[in-house]
């Protein structure tokens, strides 16, 4: 995968400017209590990884977005099996769902903030530092 570019750091859970930083605390996404769990500012580069109070809350459409795709592949894997038959397709769709959910839930974060925060090679030697007051 070619370091710079958006898709490497969406799906490898990276610092959108600098792609080396993680973006969650905990990297494995199915240890659930550390789910969204994200440094406020990049370890490598400083980044403002929270621009705002409720700057996440944008990532809850991509969610839903591709939440809504996925659940229609299921239907119609689903259907091509068992056709309008409810029960097999309410069980597909809890499973898939809730078995994707944490990595929905990391992707749709991490499109959100490379939608507002671009790749800058020179990121990690301009560090920007944060002074506690
Ligand atoms: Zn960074």
């Amino acid at each position: 995968m070619i370091k710079g570019t958006k898709l490497y750091s969406i799906l490898k859970f990276k610092c959108p400017r600098c792609q080396e930083g993680d973006l969650f605390i905990v990297k494995n996404p199915y240890r659930l209590k550390y789910l969204d769990k994200m440094p406020h500012f990049c370890p490598e580069c400083g980044e403002d990884l929270q621009k705002e109070v409720g700057f996440y809350y944008g990532a809850m459409m991509i969610s839903h977005a591709t939440t809504t795709v996925i659940a229609v592949i299921v239907h119609l894997i689903v259907f091509y099996f068992y056709g309008w038959e409810i029960a097999p397709n309410v069980f597909f769709l809890i499973v898939v769902i809730l078995g994707l959910f944490p990595i929905i839930f990391r992707s749709s974060r991490a499109i959100w903030v490379n939608m507002f925060i671009n790749y800058n090679p020179n990121a990690i030697k301009s560090k920007i530092t944060h002074e506690k007051n």
